[in-house]
């Protein structure tokens, strides 16, 4: 009988990638999605066609949205819904299955800050559930390519050492290269911010700008998302890292990239309320941007590309006047 449990909150693409990629040797994997009638799908189909169409989800995955089968002895718990819904779902979670005991570590995929609090998803964790081993799993990782076994690497982060480790040694295989590193916080914000250039670089696209322009934009974009990383207590090495540049350039470049989509549909002229409204796939960056835009006031910094997709999403500025301000201003800044 498995000895350990790890349990994955949340079935969108990375979750169920993560379900299929994590080895069952000894361990009990399990699922958990919070609409019933989707969950009873994927358990009954073993697809999860939503989110990740094509790919088999082996038997010996539990699939469930029962909080107790979910958590009762789960001795590593993986949280992967998007950062909007984290808190309320931890909540819920308690109410009906008790908070986990203080010494299971929680590992984080989630790319977001919370809106509200500007909390990172480690932080609600703890806000939520109390102290324990965090650590956050982060880099160019698009779950449709995780699940189909192509190669991928990843940086995992973590206030204590041996949390990041055991993720290491129990994820890392010929597919998927998983990097320690013990800067959390950079590595946490760097893949919640590089949304935000995601979403710069498809409407750059969009518009037809071209690719000397979408670099430049990229270039700048990494400066500015690690200047904030640094002034919130990251380091500024991460960014040159798997969860800085690689994940920015996977996400920038991906023709998959959910956050990508929305900037290029904006920049090809589509409204930005029908384009953020109509997608099962969160784009994280949608509202990320919002946040980081307070808190780079309240911290002093400027972030002039991330000011102009906000202005753009949420204030009806005209992509091309957004595009033109930037690219006058980038040689200067
Ligand atoms: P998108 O949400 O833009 O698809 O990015 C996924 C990602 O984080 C790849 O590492």
């Amino acid at each position: 009988a498995p000895s350990s449990a790890v349990t994955i909150l949340g079935t969108g693409g990375m979750g169920t990638a993560l379900a299929l990629l994590w080895p069952r040797k000894g361990r009990e994997v399990r699922l958990w999605g919070r609409d019933p009638s989707r969950v009873e799908r994927i358990a009954r189909q073993r697809i999860n066609e939503d989110h990740l169409p094509g790919v088999r989800l082996d038997p010996a995955i539990v699939v469930t949205a029962d909080p107790a089968r979910a958590l009762d002895g789960a001795t590593l718990i993986v949280v992967a819904v998007p950062s909007a819904f984290l808190g309320a779902t931890l909540e819920d979670l308690a109410h009906r299955a008790g908070v986990p005991a203080p010494h299971v570590p929680v590992l984080s995929v989630i790319k977001g800050i919370e809106p509200g609090t500007s909390a990172r998803p480690t932080e609600i964790v703890r806000r939520v559930w109390g102290q324990r081993p965090l650590a956050v799993l982060s880099g160019p990782g698009h779950a449709e390519e995780m699940a189909r076994g192509l190669p991928t690497s990843q940086v995992v982060a973590g206030d204590q050492l041996e949390l990041g480790i055991q993720v290491q040694e129990a994820l890392n295989s010929s597919r998927l290269r998983i990097y320690t590193n013990d800067d959390p916080i950079g590595v946490e914000l760097a893949g919640a911010l590089k949304n935000v250039m995601a979403i710069a670089a498809g409407v750059c696209e969009g518009l037809g700008l071209g690719d000397n322009a979408k670099a430049a934009l990229i270039t700048r974009g990494l400066v500015e998302i690690a200047r904030f990383a640094v002034a919130c207590g990251g380091r500024r090495d991460t960014f040159y890292g798997l969860a800085g540049v690689g994940d920015l350039l996977t996400t920038c470049y991906s023709p998959h990239g959910r956050n990508r989509a929305v900037g290029l549909a904006v920049g090809r002229g589509e409204r930005p309320e029908t384009v953020t409204g109509r997608s099962l796939n969160i784009a994280e960056g949608v509202t990320t941007c919002r946040v980081v835009v307070e808190m780079a006031q309240r911290l002093g910094i400027d972030m002039p590309i991330t000011r102009e997709v906000e202005a753009v999403l949420h204030h009806g500025k005209p992509p091309r006047l957004a595009m033109s301000d930037l690219l006058q201003r980038l040689p200067r800044t």
